[in-house]
């Protein structure tokens, strides 16, 4: 707690004044400020610039350019941008309740309820991204997903921790902001791998209309499959507790991926309905063509269900 009290004075930062450090990144550190004008209290990205060399810096650049054109609820939002001659400084909406997955770690893993009601959020972000704006994000995991929580709401409709008794009176179980509303509302950040594939104006891909060549095509949808991969991997997360792919061994885990070799381990996922698992595959496939995209993923039946039992169907 002392040691988070010893935040270093920004030259070119006068317009706010930092509060406490929030995050870190290999270059950047982000904290928690006030807005001296509005009073208003915002997220402000730190970014030591000589540490960068000149992609890194125009890679900043371009981050801050696409999130210029972004304005969605389930997007962070950039509110101003600057730099000095030893930094660069991104403003942002603050979200309160930081990354996700440290505010439920200790739920260990979600009901199916919860699971949807958090990963729509996340396919609306990438929905308008892939659909709207033509751009893929290309970091979608835990870390970047942070919350805003809902008021504090004590009832228990949305069973949080399967298997759990809900009728017991242990307010621990239950995250601030968590309640009959949810969880509060999850937005997509970190943009600094995000890339245009798409020109929204012409909604064709980036180049000259029909002079684009298929290499290009094909490159807009396999790098949207990339965010959709992601997607799997966060949804297969939150219902069970760990990720599809994991090993000790860099190379090991490395060749798993490859081959997307995953399992529904018993006895984690012997309660989790088809519908679940059926949608996990579909995005969970290594072909990137035959991959569920965004479209597929909002349509399939686990995701059109309202928070009711498994769909017959399934
Ligand atoms: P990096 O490129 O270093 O990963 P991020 O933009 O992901 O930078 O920010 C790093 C961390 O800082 C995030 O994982 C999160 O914990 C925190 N953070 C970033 N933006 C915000 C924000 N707007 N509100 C609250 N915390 C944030
Ligand atoms: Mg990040």
């Amino acid at each position: 707690k002392l040691q988070q009290s010893k935040i270093p004075n920004y030259p070119g930062l006068e317009r706010y004044r930092l509060i406490e450090k929030m995050g870190d990144g290999a270059f950047s550190i982000v904290y928690k400020a006030v807005d001296l004008q509005t009073k208003e209290e915002v997220a402000v990205k730190v970014i030591r610039k000589f540490e960068l060399n000149a992609n890194q810096r125009s890679s900043i650049l371009k981050e801050v350019a696409i999130m210029r054109q972004l304005r969605h609820k389930n997007v962070v939002q950039l509110i101003d941008f600057s730099e000095s001659e030893n930094h660069y400084f991104i403003v942002l909406e603050l979200l309160p309740g930081g990354e996700l997955f440290h505010q439920i770690v200790r739920l260990t893993y979600f009901s199916e309820d919860l699971a949807r009601h958090v990963i729509v959020q996340v396919a609306e972000a990438v929905q308008y991204l892939h659909e709207e704006v033509g751009v893929v994000h290309r970091d979608i995991k835990p870390e970047n997903l942070l919350f805003y929580p809902a008021p504090f709401t004590p009832s228990k409709k949305i069973v949080l921790r399967k298997g759990e008794d809900e009728s017991k009176e242990d307010e621990g179980k239950y995250i601030p902001g968590v309640g009959a509303g949810g969880i509060g509302v999850i937005k997509l950040a970190d943009f600094g791998l995000s890339k245009v594939v798409w020109d929204s104006k012409t909604m064709t891909p980036c180049g000259t209309v029909g002079y684009t060549a298929p290499e290009i095509v094909k490159d807009e949808r396999y790098s949207k499959s990339v965010d959709m991969w992601a997607l799997g991997c966060v949804l297969y997360t939150i219902l069970c507790g760990f990720p599809p792919f994991y090993d000790d061994s860099i190379d090991v885990l490395t060749e798993k991926v490859a081959r997307g070799q995953y399992t529904f381990l018993s006895p984690w996922w012997d309660e989790i309905s088809k519908g679940a698992k059926d949608l996990v595959s579909h995005l969970l496939t290594v072909d990137p063509e035959r991959r569920y995209t965004i479209e597929d993923f909002l349509a399939h039946p686990w995701i059109t269900q309202s928070n009711e039992p498994t769909h017959p169907a399934l």
